[in-house]
């Protein structure tokens, strides 16, 4: 037997200094991955017998490095991808040493015990409310299904049904209000819960993509009494739009209906003094569901549910059983909050991060990734052939000439590597998403990134009004 101590402390160490170069290279490296995924050489075939885990950690850093993109590159503008920062990291390294089942206090006080504070201390940077209930779950996906969940329960049981007990057989149909322009992990949430994605009443939005505030009153003012959630959106995954949330829980609240938030990264403008003023209201809301993994820069997998009637939330997710010993001081057990039994520690990243940070970190990290979509937005017209259709918070929306040249633009500069932003059909034109949500992204990284967005937009307007080539 090898001495099983040392061997792994050398892995480790390896594997240490393996990270420590992806760290240092994201800065210059370029942002696509090198290979798709039917180029990669991945060994496939199940080993018969053991393999020495530095072996297999060594191919496996060789096979799969060339698919992988620079995600956490300061350039890296596609989708909703936060950068992980490094006291995120490494507490998630030792969430993963330590291996500690979280789901109970007599499990891992340690770790519960952490996680109860990381908890609280969301709701202070988001100034929700400071005795509303939390979980970490594994993104705001699970936190729309653990927060509708709680709504759920509320609903019917106002309606005299206790879906808990009987199920959704015999109880009144739930409607939920919702943007047209809502994230699609919503309308799967209410799937998952049996609500059924046709429960869900599309409202007109405005120019921007968010909710209008009148067609909410006038669709509340159609409800026949039936159990209602509105579920509101502050971040436009395209456009960055916040809905009129202090309108939305006016009226819904007026009409007796929950409110839930999609807040998954857009919710982080309240940890802002200055950016706060553009989710003003939010914390009249009932939940919340936010990532974590994005805005904050945690690693993946960290989103977060919040919901301020705590015995909702209980009441959806709590479980009990003999052999599942419960603390005598009445601590906050994990697994009466999520829908996960066992889980690993994911709150204690979140953790690190917040004490990193602290409140003045967070709040200029929401700041700086304004400014730097803020320049985006106001540079990128200067350059010929550009629109930017729409700018909020983090996010920015373009547009080059038309369809054709947009997608070789975006096309062009995702070859060109030195930045990568991703593509999106809105109001049914081709667009291209940039979304700063990366802790390293400097003013520099955005010229760089304008000037290699204008080299590729010229070169594909070169190749398109080329005679012969057809769109
Ligand atoms: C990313 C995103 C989600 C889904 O979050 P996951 O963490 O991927 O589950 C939901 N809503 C909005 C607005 C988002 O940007």
């Amino acid at each position: 037997m090898p001495d099983a101590a040392t061997d792994v402390r050398a892995l480790l160490h390896r594997v240490a200094d393996e990270a420590g170069d992806w760290f240092a290279a994201l800065p210059d490296r370029p942002v696509g991955p090198e290979h798709g995924q039917e180029d990669l050489a991945i060994a496939a075939t199940l080993p018969e017998h053991p393999t020495a885990a530095h072996d297999v950690i060594a191919d496996l850093v060789a096979e799969a490095s060339p698919g992988l993109p620079a995600m956490g590159s300061p350039r890296y503008f596609g989708f909703v991808v936060g950068g992980a920062q490094p006291a995120g990291v490494a507490a998630d390294w030792l969430v993963s040493a330590w291996d500690q089942n979280t789901g109970l206090v007599a499990l891992t006080p340690g770790l519960t015990a952490v996680e109860a504070i990381a908890g609280r201390w969301i709701l202070d940077v988001l100034r929700l409310p400071a005795d509303a209930s939390f979980a970490f779950v594994t993104g705001c996906q699970m936190a729309h299904v653990t927060a509708l969940a709680a709504a759920r329960h509320r609903v019917l049981s106002d309606a005299g049904h206790d879906v808990e007990r009987d199920g959704l057989a015999g109880a009144p149909p739930i409607r939920v209000l919702a943007g047209g322009e809502r994230h699609v992990t919503v309308d799967r949430a209410l799937r998952f819960l049996g609500i059924g994605s046709a429960a869900l009443v599309p409202l007109e939005v405005d120019e921007r993509g968010a909710m209008r505030a009148d067609a909410l009153r006038a669709a509340l003012d159609d409800g026949d009494g039936r159990p209602t959630i509105v579920a509101a959106q502050v971040g436009n995954v395209n456009t960055g739009a916040i809905d009129p949330v202090a309108e939305i829980c006016d009226a819904a609240h007026a009409a007796g209906a929950w409110v839930h938030v999609d807040g998954a990264f857009g919710l982080w403008a309240a940890a802002s003094p200055t950016h706060r003023h553009l989710v003003a209201g939010v914390e009249q809301a009932d939940s919340w569901a936010t990532d974590a993994h994005k805005w904050l820069n945690v690693p993946y997998d960290s989103g977060i549910a919040v919901v301020r009637d705590a015995s909702a939330h209980r009441a959806a997710m709590s479980v009990t059983a003999a052999y599942l010993v419960q603390p005598q001081d009445g601590a906050r057990e994990p697994l009466d909050w999520t829908p996960e039994f066992s889980r690993r520690a994911r709150g204690v990243p979140v953790y690190a991060t917040l004490r990193a940070l602290g409140r003045s970190g967070v709040a200029d990290l929401v700041d700086r990734l304004c400014a730097c979509a803020a320049r985006f937005a106001e540079r990128l017209p200067e350059v010929e052939g550009f629109a930017v259709l729409a700018h909020e918070v983090n996010q920015v929306l373009v547009r080059v000439d038309d369809d054709a040249v947009t997608a070789a633009t975006l096309a062009g500069v995702q070859a060109d590597g030195t930045c990568w932003p991703t593509g999106t059909t809105w109001r049914g034109g081709t667009c291209i998403r940039l979304s700063v949500s990366n802790w390293q992204t400097t003013p520099e990284d955005v010229d760089r990134s304008i000037d290699a967005l204008a080299r590729a937009a010229r070169e594909a307007r070169a190749h398109t009004a080329a005679p012969g080539v057809g769109v």
